[in-house]
């Protein structure tokens, strides 16, 4: 019989696993605590890498977000980029604006063009109906 070292109970030296490196041969724990040991230890090494993957993530989004604020930091430390690109922002509205106004331009001269063309066909079936009406005098 051998006392196991972690339940404290006296069992059966069947009951333990054999440890050559130990004084009587056999693990100090029975094979149930032997078992519940190697899992115990595996659950740990699980917890332990995830705690140390989630220290590097949170590292790693750390360092990002350091990043972030140096860069607007710099925006903000150089307010003459910072006034230019405001400047670029309200030249490039105004070009917008008067695109918009070209396009307006454009739209009004091509309906006055199409009102001139419609005009145009009108003058010439007037002009047509007219020699057609000489014609038919001319027959008579
Ligand atoms: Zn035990």
């Amino acid at each position: 019989m051998k006392k196991c070292n972690r339940c404290k109970q006296e069992k059966d030296k069947k009951e333990f696993y054999k440890n050559k490196y130990r004084k009587d041969g056999l693990e100090y724990v029975c094979k149930i605590c032997f078992k519940k040991k190697v899992n115990d230890t595996n659950t740990n090494d699980t917890n332990t890498n995830n705690l140390l993957e989630e220290i590097k993530q949170l590292k790693l989004e750390n360092i990002k977000l350091k990043e972030d604020i140096k860069h607007i930091k710099w925006f903000f430390d150089n307010s003459d980029i910072r006034i230019n690109l405001l400047e670029e922002i309200k030249q490039l509205k105004l070009q917008n604006m008067k695109l918009e106004e070209d396009i307006e331009k454009i739209r009004k001269i091509l309906e006055d063009v199409v009102n001139k063309m419609n005009f145009l066909k009108e003058k010439v079936k007037e002009f047509q109906d007219k020699i057609n009406y000489k014609g038919e005098l001319n027959v008579k």
